[in-house]
C-alpha cells in the first residue's frame, strides 16, 4: 500500500497516518518529522530547515526531494509507505513520479482530507505535541487522557513553534498557493480520493480505510 495523504496543515493527516500505519504496517515518512529531528539533532539539514520552518515557509525543492528519495530507497519500505507532508509543489510531486519509476513503485491512492481554514486554525493553534514520542493531541478537541502529558509515554506535551497564530495563517497562504494545486495534479492523473476531515477522528479513519481498500 503506497498512499500519500494530501491536505492542509491541521487536517489530521498525522493523527490519521498513526492509525493506518500501524495497520497496515507499513511506514510514516513525514518530512515535518524528519526536519524537526535534524533540527533537535542540530545537522545541517537541520540548520538550513529551520530558517524556513521558523517563517512557515517550505524548504527548498531540491533539499526535501533529497530526502525524500533516500527515506524511499529504505528496505522498510518495501511493502509500502504512507508519505505525509510530502509531496508539497508540483516539482515536488512529479520528483516523486519519477522516483517511484526508478524504484519500481506506483502510488495506491492519494487521499485529500479536506478541511476549511476556520476549523484548520482552531486545531492548529490548540494542537499539543509530546515532545517524546510526537503523539498528536488537542486541547480541547482531542485531549490527552493526561492533561499535559502524553497518553501513550507518558512525555511531556508541548506548543510547536510554528502553531502560533501568525504563523499558522501564513502557512495556510503558502499551502492555498503551492500546495493546494496537487489537487488537480493528482485527480488528472486519476489518483485523487476526497474525504470529510470535518467529522470526528474514528469517523475519517474508517472513510480512509473504506477508500484504501475499495
Ligand atoms: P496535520 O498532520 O494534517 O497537520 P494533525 O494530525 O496534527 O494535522 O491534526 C491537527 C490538530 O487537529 C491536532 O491537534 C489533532 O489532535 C486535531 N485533529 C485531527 N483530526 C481531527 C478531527 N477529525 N477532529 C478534531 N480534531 C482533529
Ligand atoms: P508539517 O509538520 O508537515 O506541518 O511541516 C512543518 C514544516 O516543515 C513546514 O511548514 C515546512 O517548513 C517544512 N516542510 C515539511 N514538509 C515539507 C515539504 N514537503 N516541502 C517543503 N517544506 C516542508
Amino acid at each position: 500500500m503506497n498512499i500519500i495523504l494530501l491536505g492542509p496543515p491541521g487536517a489530521g493527516k498525522g493523527t490519521q497516518a498513526a492509525y493506518l500505519c500501524k495497520e497496515y504496517a507499513i511506514p510514516h515518512i513525514s518530512t515535518g518529522d524528519m526536519f524537526r529531528a535534524a533540527v533537535k539533532a542540530g545537522t545541517r539539514l537541520g540548520l538550513t530547515a529551520k530558517s524556513y520552518m521558523d517563517r512557515g515557509d517550505l524548504v527548498p525543492d531540491d533539499v526535501t526531494i533529497g530526502i525524500v528519495g533516500e527515506r524511499l530507497s529504505e528496505p522498510d519500505t518495501q511493502n509500502g509507505f504512507l508519505l505525509d507532508g510530502f509531496p508539497r509543489t508540483i516539482p515536488q510531486a512529479e520528483a516523486l513520479q519519477a522516483v517511484l519509476l526508478r524504484i519500481g513503485k506506483d502510488l495506491t491512492a492519494v487521499v485529500n482530507i479536506e478541511v476549511p481554514e476556520e476549523e484548520l486554525v482552531t486545531r492548529l493553534t490548540g494542537r499539543l505535541v509530546c515532545m517524546a514520542c510526537g503523539a498528536t493531541y488537542h486541547r480541547v478537541l482531542n485531549p490527552s487522557p493526561l492533561r499535559d502529558f502524553c497518553g501513550v509515554c507518558n512525555g511531556p506535551l508541548i506548543t510547536r513553534a510554528d502553531d502560533a497564530e501568525a504563523t499558522v495563517r501564513s502557512r495556510l497562504e503558502v499551502y492555498r498557493k503551492q500546495t493546494e494545486p496537487l489537487i488537480s495534479y493528482y485527480q488528472s492523473i486519476g489518483k485523487l480520493e476526497n474525504i470529510n476531515g470535518l467529522l470526528p477522528i474514528d469517523e475519517v479513519t474508517a472513510l480512509l480505510r473504506s477508500v484504501l481498500t475499495e
